[in-house]
């Protein structure tokens, strides 16, 4: 179909043309018979009126059908164009060839079969009209035999150059209106891609006018933050953003945190203004979510700083452990020979032992945080260590006990070492429990499950952590208790890391915390 083709419907128009044709034979017919009555045979007048009006009737109902329900009789349009031919040159034998007063319509139908089925359909009726007229032109006795044969060859002529014409004329017609049709495409589809480009980049994209209202944002964009408001200013969500659509610099960028679904989310900023011929004309802003680039910084960061730290340090606490021991020994020896001590000196040499207690027990998690290697022979059927480790803690009296929600998935094994997870496990519970303490309905929820990977999963409804102590509690020695080593969790992500599975945490200050380990 081609676009002038399909802007005017060839075939309806031709319906229309056909109807056109009964009606103007009718109307010539009438009014040739006024003015020379005896121009038919007055014994075939009545059928001619009949046909013809019978023919428009049936005609016209056709085209109605047709207009109705397109295409119905579009398959036929080429069987009624040779019954018109048949019928014209019907009128035409009646009304004699001196009248020549039907001759007209031959090339009228020529060329309605040339717009619709090119030079081949344009020929096909052409010699039907031409072997038609030839008949009529033979058994016509109203006129001389050298006027037939002149009459012959300028019909026949005229009729199968029209159709040739009339075939090449719309065949072009047609290529045109394809290639209007393409160029009219390729406009459109360039217009898309645009929108195509910009639905699709990963990164939400606003786009503000001079006065920072949203004119155009993204799927990505509607897919972060809900739909924007066109035409309003940017909303009171993104303060942060406001606040640099009116400054000076031609682009910036920043980060912005938001708590989504109780973990926090951040995203990368840029927002750049629009300047033509040194007038603001509008901003663009672009953010990208960031979180996972972030955690993996965050993981290698930590990384180098314990690698660092640890070996200094293993050394040093080697060291301090040997007279350590023999301190604690010589302090208990000493105790013993000094008979008739008061209760004062008693409380100072228990505090003494206490405190040698209390830093052997931070040098021997020290060491095994430092100990470069560990095992990873045991099948370690994850759901019965997780257990285990929650009914140690319920044991643990000094601890305040939260309900335990345990949702674990039966049945999953990794390799591993049995006891250094039992570490991880106990390190993570015993934190929840100590971060839980001042909670009024303290409540631990452990699950684990798998999807593609195996996922532990601890979460807490404790204190919480603000992003600055977030950012610090896997590093050695960082601790918020007063009796704390700050050595638990570098711990657990040293275990973790060396059996190549991941830990993060998600904590909202004030509601609670999430670790989740991923195997
Ligand atoms: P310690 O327990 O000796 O303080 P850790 O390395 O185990 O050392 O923990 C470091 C810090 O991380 C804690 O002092 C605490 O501030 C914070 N923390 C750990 N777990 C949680 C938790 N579930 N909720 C809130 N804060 C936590
Ligand atoms: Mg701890």
């Amino acid at each position: 179909m081609t676009l002038i083709k399909t802007a005017l419907d060839i075939k309806n128009i031709s319906h229309l043309a056909r109807i056109t044709l009964y009606l103007l034979l009718l109307v010539f017919t009438v009014i040739y018979q006024v003015r020379n009555p005896y121009f038919i045979n007055l014994d075939f007048l009545i059928p001619i009126y009949g046909f013809l009006t019978l023919a428009l009737g049936i005609n016209f109902i056709l085209a109605f059908l047709n207009f109705r329900k397109p295409k119905i009789l579009d398959e036929s349009l080429m069987y009624l164009l040779l019954a018109d031919v048949a019928i014209v040159s019907g009128l035409l034998y009646f009304a004699g060839l001196q009248s020549s007063l039907y001759l007209f319509f031959y090339l009228y139908l020529i060329f309605l079969s040339a717009l619709n089925f090119h030079v081949r359909g344009a020929i096909t009726i052409a010699a039907l009209c031409s072997f038609l007229f030839s008949v009529v032109l033979f058994f016509d006795t109203g006129i001389t035999s050298n006027t037939k044969i002149f009459l012959f060859m300028i019909n026949n002529v005229s009729f199968f150059v029209v159709a040739f014409m009339g075939g090449i004329l719309s065949q072009r017609l047609d290529v045109l209106g394809e290639e209007v049709v393409v160029k009219d495409k390729s406009i459109r589809e360039l217009k898309n891609v645009n929108q195509l480009i910009v639905d699709n980049i990963k990164s939400s994209l606003i786009t503000l006018d001079e006065k920072n209202r949203v004119i155009q944002f993204n799927q990505e964009a509607r897919s972060m933050f809900g739909d924007f408001e066109l035409g309003a200013e940017l909303s009171s969500q993104f303060l942060e953003i406001a606040k640099v659509l009116d400054d000076d610099n031609p682009v910036s960028v920043f980060e912005i945190t938001r708590v989504r679904g109780g973990s926090t989310v951040f995203y990368e900023v840029l927002v750049s203004k629009i300047n033509l011929d040194g007038i603001r004309r509008g901003s663009i802003v672009l953010m990208q979510d960031v979180t996972e680039r972030k955690k993996q910084d965050e993981r290698s960061k930590t990384q180098e700083k314990l690698a660092a730290v640890g070996q200094l340090a293993a050394g040093i606490a080697h060291e301090i452990r040997n007279p350590l021991a023999s301190m604690s020994g010589s302090i208990q020896l000493l105790a013993k020979s000094f008979e008739n001590l008061d209760d004062d000196q008693k409380k100072l040499i228990a505090i003494t032992l206490k405190e040698t207690d209390r830093l052997n027990l931070l040098i021997s998690e020290f060491l095994e945080f430092v100990r470069p290697q560990i095992a990873l022979e045991d099948k370690v059927d994850l759901a019965k260590l997780l257990s285990e480790s929650v009914e140690i803690v319920k044991l643990n009296s000094q601890l305040k006990q939260p309900d335990f929600i345990l949702d674990l998935q039966d049945g999953l094994v990794v390799d591993g070492n049995r006891d250094k997870l039992k570490q991880v496990f106990l390190n993570i519970i015993i934190n929840a429990c100590h971060a839980m303490e001042k909670s009024s309905h303290p409540k631990l929820k452990i699950t684990l499950k798998k999807n593609k990977k195996i996922e532990l999963v601890f979460a807490d409804n404790g204190s919480g952590m603000d992003e600055k102590i977030k950012s610090k509690i896997f590093e050695p020695f960082f601790t918020t208790k007063s009796k704390g080593t700050g050595l638990g969790l570098a711990l657990v992500h040293k275990i973790v890391e060396l059996h190549s599975a991941t830990i993060e945490v998600d904590t909202v200050l004030g509601q609670g915390t999430v670790f989740k380990i991923v195997f």
